[in-house]
C-alpha cells in the first residue's frame, strides 16, 4: 500500500538514469543556459559500471548527454545488450522515503524502496538524487 502510493507519485516525474552509471561528483551546470532539469537533479560526473567496462569515465558531454538520461541502448557502445532494464528512476515520497524504479521500453519493471542494503551504482544514484 504504501508502495503503491509513492509509484503514484513515481508516475508523476520523468526523472532517470542510465543503470550502468555510479555517480561520483557534480558536473557543474554546463554549456546549456538555462540548464536543463536532469534525472537526478543535476549534472553529476562518474563512472561506467557496464561488464567489461568496470569504472570507466566517459567523456564529460557523454556523461551528460547519456549516462545521466538513460535510454542508452542503441545510443551507447558501452550498454550491455542483455541489460534487464533501460533506465532508473527516483521520487521521493511524502513520508520523505525514497523509491527507485527500474524500467524497460518506457515501463516499469520493478521497483521498491531505497536503503542501504541496495547495490552499486543503484544506491550511488539514490545517494546523488537526494542531494
Ligand atoms: S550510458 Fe553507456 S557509458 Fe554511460 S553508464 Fe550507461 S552504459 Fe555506461
Amino acid at each position: 500500500m504504501r508502495e503503491g502510493s509513492n509509484l503514484i507519485a513515481y508516475r508523476c516525474t520523468r526523472q532517470m538514469a542510465c543503470p550502468f552509471f555510479e555517480p561520483r561528483t557534480k558536473l557543474g551546470e554546463g554549456p546549456l543556459d538555462p540548464p536543463p532539469r536532469l534525472p537526478l537533479g543535476q549534472a553529476w560526473g562518474g563512472v561506467c559500471v557496464a561488464p567489461g567496462f568496470s569504472r570507466h569515465e566517459p567523456e564529460e558531454s557523454e556523461q551528460r548527454d547519456i549516462c545521466n538520461t538513460g535510454y542508452a541502448r542503441g545510443r551507447c557502445e558501452r550498454f550491455p545488450s542483455n541489460s534487464e532494464a533501460d533506465a532508473v528512476r527516483f521520487s521521493a515520497g511524502r513520508d520523505g522515503a525514497i523509491v527507485y524504479i527500474l524500467e524497460k521500453d518506457h515501463s516499469p519493471l520493478r521497483f521498491g524502496i531505497v536503503n542501504d542494503q541496495l547495490e552499486s551504482p543503484l544506491l550511488e544514484q539514490a545517494k546523488a538524487f537526494s542531494k
